[in-house]
């Protein structure tokens, strides 16, 4: 991929690009996009940037200070699969026009400041991120004849895939049992070329793809897992991830969604994140403490495990989250460590013996979060755990799903609601100020925005089931 200004023009026009496509991340974490024909753009570009209107943009600039300025980075060019005409894509940082600033809630600057600090710890020079996002893939109803009405009616509960299969209709041999989706073949996978065509794009973009699968739950739920890499590169991945699941999906008259928990009774869609830590190209994880584990990084699951209700802020960042960290569905409902236990909130894989793949597992994130922000607060926490030599606590091997109230109510448990995860990082963000990479504005905003146009308005709306509840009281 070109890295100057230079190479860039020499590569579009050896590609016969037509248009810019510049693309940046609003503040819940989802790209927008502006696109500009390149006959009369020059290398000026990389300097002045592009203006828009910043506060049309969830979440950012007043009125009256709306000028903005989207400044691309060179090395971000790829050439985008899913325009008609060849188009190459550039992602940019937001910049203040007059003073020249990196704008304090622009999510990507928030990354790089947070990346700057670790290396002037001195603790790491690469924080690598491995994120695991889940996510269901469902008929458009605007192509399928079968699959009408809405998915909210999807009921794939045990006892109505049950009656389905026993009660005549449709003949349902190859169907997908009830949480069985775990890996069966084909006929029973129909994903699988859909999954294939997502992972052919991405590969085209230089993502590493390691694998790709169907999840447990019934109704279509996948995975498609990218090698790890650099907090940066990977948070900028994720949004191109995104891009070639949900236009592949629509090639395929399928539609894709990300949310954390589409259907009640099943599987949720989760997005475990591995961090690790190095310096000098070595890895800093690997040990022999608990689990493999060196001292550093258990101090890094220690600082996760005492930040992790104000993580989920960030992590888990919807009023949906919290519908799939619920006991029953692999998702993780405390904050403990184990080595295998996977309802425990940060497992430490066990698959390889090289200190090379030693790292924690957060299982809490879902891929409704904005990664720039959920990655770099969670290696915030780590860097508080390792500077304050926080101890992680006992182990939980146990599934903690059978165990007792009173057992429980010894270890720490995850927040309940969205309402509950914004109060606590209003509580506890002091890790996340330190060296400037989150700023009071931002957290102020965040949670703000999150109360006015996702708590009270869910609120404010009858839910279908209290129809259950009380249409007869
Ligand atoms: N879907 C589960 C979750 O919500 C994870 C399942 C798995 O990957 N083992 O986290
Ligand atoms: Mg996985
Ligand atoms: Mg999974
Ligand atoms: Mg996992």
């Amino acid at each position: 991929w070109p890295q100057t200004p230079k190479e860039f023009f020499a590569f579009a026009k050896s590609n016969n690009v037509e248009q810019v496509d510049l693309k940046f991340v609003d503040m819940l974490g989802t790209w927008q996009h502006c696109s500009y024909p390149i006959y009369d753009l020059d290398e000026g570009i990389f300097e002045g940037g592009f203006g828009f209107d910043g506060s049309s943009i969830r979440g950012w600039q007043a009125i009256n200070a709306s000028d903005m300025l989207a400044v691309p980075e060179v090395s971000t060019a790829r050439l985008d699969p899913f325009h008609a005409r060849p188009t190459v894509s550039l992602i940019a940082n937001i910049v203040d026009p007059i003073t020249k600033e990196n704008y304090s809630r622009d999510p990507r600057w928030i990354a790089r400041k947070g990346i700057a600090y670790m290396k002037q710890t001195g603790i790491a020079d690469t924080c690598f991120v491995g994120p695991e996002p889940e996510f269901f893939i469902f008929d458009d109803i605007r192509f399928s004849s079968s699959q009408r009405g809405s998915m909210y009616e999807i009921d794939s509960s045990e006892a109505a895939w049950n009656s389905s299969r026993t009660e005549g209709g449709a003949n349902l041999g190859h169907k997908i049992g009830y949480k069985a989706g775990y890996f069966p073949v084909a006929p029973g996978d129909t994903l699988g070329d859909v999954r294939a065509d997502m992972v052919a794009e991405m590969v085209k973009l230089g993502i590493v793809v390691e694998a790709h699968h169907h999840e447990v739950a019934t109704a279509g739920q996948c995975e498609i897992d990218m090698k790890f890499t650099d907090l940066l590169t990977m948070a900028d991945q994720f949004l191109w991830f995104k891009y070639c699941i949900k236009n592949v999906a629509k090639r395929h008259g399928k539609t894709v969604t990300f949310m954390p928990k589409p259907i009640y009774g099943d599987n949720g869609s989760g997005m475990h994140t591995h961090m690790s830590f190095w310096k000098d190209g070595k890895p800093l994880m690997a040990g022999d403490g608990y689990a493999g584990m060196s001292e550093l990084g258990l101090h890094a699951i220690g600082g996760i495990l005492k930040h992790g209700r104000s993580l989920l802020a960030f992590s888990a960042p919807t009023v949906n989250s919290y519908h799939r960290l619920v006991p029953g569905y692999e998702a993780p409902v405390t904050l403990a460590m184990s080595q295998r236990n996977r309802s425990a909130a940060c497992r430490i894989p066990m698959y390889s013996p090289s200190p090379k793949a030693k790292r924690v597992e957060f299982r809490c994130p879902d891929p409704a979060a904005n990664g720039y922000l959920s990655f770099t607060a969670l290696m915030m926490a780590m860097l508080d755990g390792i500077q304050n030599k926080i101890d992680p606590g006992e182990p939980l091997d146990r599934d903690i799903y059978e165990m007792t109230e009173e057992e429980l109510s010894h270890t720490n448990v995850a927040c309940k609601s969205l309402t509950e995860a914004l109060e606590a990082l209003e509580q506890d963000h002091a890790y996340l100020l330190k060296g400037d990479v989150f700023t009071s504005d931002l957290i102020e905003n965040w949670v703000k925005w999150k109360r006015e146009n996702e708590i009270d308005p869910v609120r404010l709306r009858p839910h279908p089931y209290e129809f259950d509840l009380y249409y007869n009281c």
